[in-house]
């Protein structure tokens, strides 16, 4: 089933489209960065001017939820099954397009791993964000029933896109893809499966150990000089041993 936008997971636990951001009173066009309320709610994480502002359509803070701007190609690869290409040239920070699903709640996230076989894809996202005072907010996307063109996005352990987490009407976060290099046309677009992002520290060495052995780990064929060998791999959505 195809759709654009992230929606309410089966758990129902988090509800996407929920809008629970005031909106900003700005009657300029575009909003200011220094006196819009949406701009100085924080820079990262990134948060965009919703239905509730009274700015223009045109606002700069209204990026991410104009959805897919850039003419992308699902096509077969050679190793790694299906993956997206760029039909065009794509600057560096240009909005590719988000990771759209269900989105989860840890137990239902953790639920669907447990039941995965070695023969399945693992399409659950899990992002981590360290927000102020060492809280952790955890958001687990899943497109696996539901979900747009990011599902065909392939990993790179040299990706060419980078995953932010960008908040449009509430904490629930769009897992939004951006070019992080030119990108020409017909370059195969991937992102970093391990949902770690430039503003965040490595993932912990300890999952290292546990992770080495395990069956379910699938080669990574991204062909980059700093290829890890391996998918990435998220333990925490595992039972530990
Ligand atoms: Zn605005
Ligand atoms: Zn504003
Ligand atoms: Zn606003």
């Amino acid at each position: 089933q195809y759709s654009p936008d992230c929606v309410r997971g089966a758990d129902g636990a988090v509800d996407p489209t929920e809008v629970t951001f005031p909106g900003c009173p700005c009657r300029a066009r575009s909003c200011s960065p220094h006196s819009c309320p949406c701009a100085r709610r924080g820079a990262a994480p990134l948060f965009e001017c919703n239905a509730m502002c009274r700015c223009s359509d045109g606002c700069g803070k209204r990026v991410v939820q104009r959805g897919l701007r850039v003419r992308l190609q699902v096509f077969l690869t050679d190793k790694k099954g299906w993956g997206v290409r760029a039909l065009q040239p794509i600057a560096e920070g240009t909005f590719v397009c988000e990771y759209a699903g269900e989105v989860l709640g840890l137990d239902e996230a953790r639920r669907r791993v447990r039941a995965q076989t070695a023969q399945d894809n693992n399409y659950i996202i899990a992002v981590r964000e360290h927000v102020h005072g060492g809280q952790v907010l955890e958001t687990f996307v899943d497109p696996t029933y539901v979900g747009n063109v990011g599902r065909f996005l392939n990993h790179s352990c040299e990706p060419n896109l980078v995953m932010v987490p960008v908040r449009v009407d509430s904490m629930v976060p769009k897992l939004a893809l951006f070019a992080a290099a030119d990108i020409s046309a017909g370059e195969e677009l991937c992102y970093d499966y391990s949902g770690r992002f430039r503003n965040l520290p490595p993932n912990e060495g300890e999952q290292k150990a546990a992770e080495e052995d395990n069956v379910l780990r699938k080669p990574c064929f991204c062909g980059s000089p700093t290829c890890a060998a391996f998918l990435p791999w998220d333990g925490s959505l595992f039972p530990s041993a």
